[in-house]
């Protein structure tokens, strides 16, 4: 029997409040039974493929609180492990960070050479990227050191509180830049995901929601500030 579908282009009225509503849309596909379904996408769905999501998370200048933070989400990890490669992360052991990454979670903010190096190719190599925690958003504490010239902070650290060969190291101590800065004045960044460290609940609520092919409205469970 020949089937006829008609599809027509409509908003979803669900998200009329939404300020991400201009990116949604929605297919209506009517059947010839006249029963009809919808075919919803997103501007920031990472993954259109069947594969898992490849999750990446980072760790820049910060105190590895948010990644605490982010395994505090404790037994939910198993309700989304069988739906994400976690492909690069401090918790497992790969050196090079990987191509086509589809979401990628950044803590700390970019305080030196190695830093805003690394930032720029997890940028050209993620899909979606978001600042996780007070230190990626807004540089937080890090950013305390900029009041201070790099080379104060140096003759601090390295000739003034120390008891024996006073040096400041030119070796395998990245430079400092000039100042400490958030991830989103280097980068775009697609994500802000606002705390000190963020809740594990809106973690969660972040790593779910991304996975079900929505952008997170994070006004739902936290405000800024
Ligand atoms: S936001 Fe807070 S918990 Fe996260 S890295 Fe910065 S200081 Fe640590």
């Amino acid at each position: 029997m020949k089937r006829v579908f008609s599809i027509s282009l409509a908003r979803d009225p669900g998200l009329s409040n939404s300020p991400v509503r201009q990116d949604l849309s929605r297919l209506q596909i009517r059947g010839p039974d006249g029963n009809t379904g919808y075919l919803c996408w997103r501007k920031y769905n990472v993954n259109s493929t069947s594969e898992k999501t490849r999750i990446a998370t980072v760790w820049l200048d910060g105190c590895s609180g948010c990644h605490m933070s982010f395994l505090d989400i404790d037994h939910r990890l198993l309700e989304i492990a069988d739906r994400i490669d976690l492909v690069y992360s401090p918790l497992v052991d790969r050196k090079e960070f990987p191509d086509g990454v589809h979401v990628t979670f950044v803590e700390g903010a970019v305080t030196n050479e190695d830093d805003d190096h690394k930032i720029r190719l997890v940028r050209e190599r993620t899909k979606l990227l978001v600042a996780l925690g007070d230190c990626a958003v807004t540089a937080n504490v890090p950013s305390m050191r900029n009041i201070f010239s790099v080379e104060d902070l140096y003759a601090r650290a390295y000739l003034e509180n120390v008891t024996a060969q006073a040096q400041v190291p030119t070796q395998d101590i990245p430079p400092l830049l000039g100042r400490t800065r958030p991830v989103h004045e280097v980068v775009p960044v697609d994500l802000h995901v606002p705390g000190c460290p963020p809740h594990p609940d809106h973690i969660f609520f972040v790593v779910s929601e991304l996975l079900e092919g929505r952008v997170p409205d994070l006004r739902k469970v936290v405000r800024f500030g």
